[in-house]
């Protein structure tokens, strides 16, 4: 998780306070976008470039003390702080109306420099979800996105009749092993949250549409894909490429999981063919499966011979020096050690004595190197890797801290995840000895893998077609295929056609399914999270070939490399100045995202399944 300059996040996430602020200055700047007669400037190539300055210097103004105050409201949450980061973020949203709404004037524009029209391309498109210029369209966007993620925030569900929160139940999905227990969390969870939103999603779907067509933009989805440097349509194919890329792998994952199902739960429960049920996988969504590790563990290879956790409490770490050694693993590459103010600054344990929000999130409040994580760290594996994580997203930041504001960003969304997850795969075994936690003789050998590729699997691997679906439905809901009368049957059916797994009751369009998600009421994107599963392997790939790794994938380490360092540099560094397969071949030296690199990764236990998947009937 990072704290992005990305206007896709802050519009976002202050779409909840900004009811009263955000309507104003979507009437006043209610001159038509496009043709560009009737607007006071003329619409020249420079009177544009001029406009883009003035925004860059705008934005960058505002930004930094949005940060500030949203840095001492995640650190020190007080209704006053609250007070403060509702105020700034208000005006952020006001700022980026008016300007999507002046960039759009000048989107045809004859004769534009390229970095002119990507910065204008960049402020056209940066509210999620734009209100049209018609009088009161802008309050009642607010107010719907508003009541969805409170009504979401407020969900509950219940276990044995008793009301339960939304955390509580999310974390007793995971560990409940009862399938008419989990049943009734799953039904109760999807009827209570989502069915009330099913008449506020499809009305804002309509006025955001319209916001989205004067803009410029088919609808809103097409406005979503056309951040990713190619036509929308094509983008939507680059994610079916990659898709089928991997699906043979989930396929034999989906195969085998199912055949553990079936032994643990019955035919009656788990059948043995068609599609699995889909309160059975460990979590809510049955999006990462990594829950239920235990049911489908292979004997033995469940233990992978060390346990970094007793690792690090044998060895005396700290908060402070599991971080120290996050950095130290970014300096072994070239990279300059952080400055003194991240450890002044940072918050790296939960403070004693007062409310702060404890999810892992990396800054860059000053946009220049004042970088800082957030954090409750404490001393166990889990967070050995997030501090690994939390440090790639700072370490690009600080890299692309020399570009102009609109491109203090990453290639495209899925690049940031991606940095800090391949970092995060570097956690491995041969790490563990270069810096002196694990001994050389405590290796585990190769036998172990599977265990250890099986259970990143259930989270990795099973994730991908989740991550595809919920964009899918959405661009199909944005664009008209999906229509109010059909939003649940089309949910259902996409969860099964890619993730294979079916409701565990019958459900009607009195349901609104897709409700229960929270990135649907909250209206985030989310074809980003399946770009960075995929990316992460391709840059963990690209740093181990440089770094000349001749073991399988998933036991190199780069730890050390100066060269994997230089040619990651000239990636980060580049921010989002470029599209992003000109960042991509700066450091993999190709230009297209690709699934390869995972299926390398995975391909011991692709084996292995395919084994185990011998005389079954796969697929659903
Ligand atoms: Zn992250």
């Amino acid at each position: 998780m990072k704290a992005a300059v990305s206007a896709v996040a802050l519009a976002l996430s202050l779409a909840a306070c900004t009811t009263a602020a955000a309507d104003q200055p979507v009437t006043s700047a209610a001159a038509p976008p496009a043709p560009a007669a009737g607007t006071k400037a003329p619409a020249t190539a420079e009177a544009a470039q001029e406009f883009v300055s003035r925004a860059e210097k705008e934005l960058a103004e505002l930004n930094v003390i949005q940060q500030r105050a949203d840095w001492v409201n995640a650190t020190y949450i007080t209704d006053d702080t609250d007070a403060l980061a509702a105020h700034f973020g208000a005006l952020n949203t006001e700022l980026r109306v008016r300007l999507a709404t002046e960039a759009a004037r000048y989107a045809e524009v004859p004769g534009l420099s390229s970095d002119t029209k990507r910065k204008l391309d960049m402020l056209r498109g940066s509210l999620t979800l734009p209100a049209p210029s018609t009088s009161g369209a802008a309050a009642e966007l607010s107010q719907i996105t508003t009541r969805l993620q409170s009504t979401y925030g407020k969900g509950k569900g219940t276990l044995r009749g008793q009301p339960i929160s939304g955390s509580d139940i999310e974390a007793a999905m995971g560990t409940n092993r009862n399938p008419a227990e989990l049943k009734e969390m799953w039904t109760s969870w999807h009827t209570n949250v989502g069915t009330p939103m099913r008449a506020d999603y499809a009305r804002m779907v309509e006025i955001a549409n319209q916001g989205a067509k004067e803009l410029g933009y088919a609808d809103v989805g097409a406005l979503w894909r056309s951040k990713y440097d190619m036509p929308p349509d094509e983008f939507a194919a680059t994610t079916d490429k990659l898709w089928g890329q991997v699906k043979p792998l989930y396929d034999q994952l989906h195969c085998y999981t199912r055949a553990r199902l079936n032994a643990k739960y019955g035919d009656a429960v788990q059948p043995k063919s068609g599609p699995i049920r889909a309160d059975l996988l460990g979590n809510m969504w049955a999006q990462e499966w990594g829950n239920i590790y235990e049911i489908v563990a292979p004997k033995g290879a469940g233990d992978i011979g060390y346990d970094l956790t007793s690792l690090l409490k044998q060895k005396k770490y700290t908060p402070e020096k599991i971080v120290k050694t996050g950095e130290q693993f970014f300096t072994s590459l070239g990279f300059a050690p952080l400055p003194q103010s991240f450890w002044e600054r940072s918050m790296i344990t939960k403070p004693a004595d007062r409310e702060v929000v404890c999810h892992a999130s990396a800054w860059d409040v000053n946009n220049l190197d004042d970088i800082r994580i957030k954090m409750c760290t404490k001393v166990n594996a889990d967070d050995f890797v997030t501090v690994h994580h939390e440090l790639g997203h700072n370490y690009y930041q600080r890299a692309y801290n020399r570009q102009p504001f609109l491109y203090l960003d990453s290639a495209n969304d899925g690049f940031h995840e991606a940095i800090g997850d391949a970092i995060a795969l570097s956690v491995t075994p041969d790490y563990l000895v270069q810096i002196g936690l694990l001994d050389k003789s405590k290796v585990p050998s190769a036998d172990k893998d599977i265990g250890l590729l099986l259970n990143q699997a259930m989270d990795k691997v099973a994730f991908l077609p989740f991550g595809l679906l919920v964009d899918r439905w959405r661009w199909g809901v944005f664009n008209g295929e999906i229509t109010p009368s059909n939003y649940n049957r089309a949910w259902t059916d996409l969860r099964r056609q890619y993730q294979g797994i079916t409701p565990p009751v019958e459900r009607t369009e009195a349901n609104f399914d897709p409700g229960a998600k929270y990135h649907i009421p909250g209206n985030t994107p989310y074809t980003r999270y399946f770009l960075a599963r995929i990316l992460q392997f391709q840059f963990y790939k690209a740093a181990c070939d440089q770094a000349g790794w001749k073991g399988p994938l998933h036991r190199c380490s780069f730890y050390g490399n100066k060269e994997v360092g230089r040619r990651l540099n000239a990636m980060l560094e580049m921010g989002a100045s470029k599209p992003w397969p000109d960042a991509l071949e700066a450091f993999t030296g190709t230009r297209e995202m690709s699934g390869e690199a995972m299926i390398e990764y995975f391909r011991p236990l692709m084996s292995w399944l395919q084994e185990q998947n011998k005389g079954r009937q796969c697929g659903w």
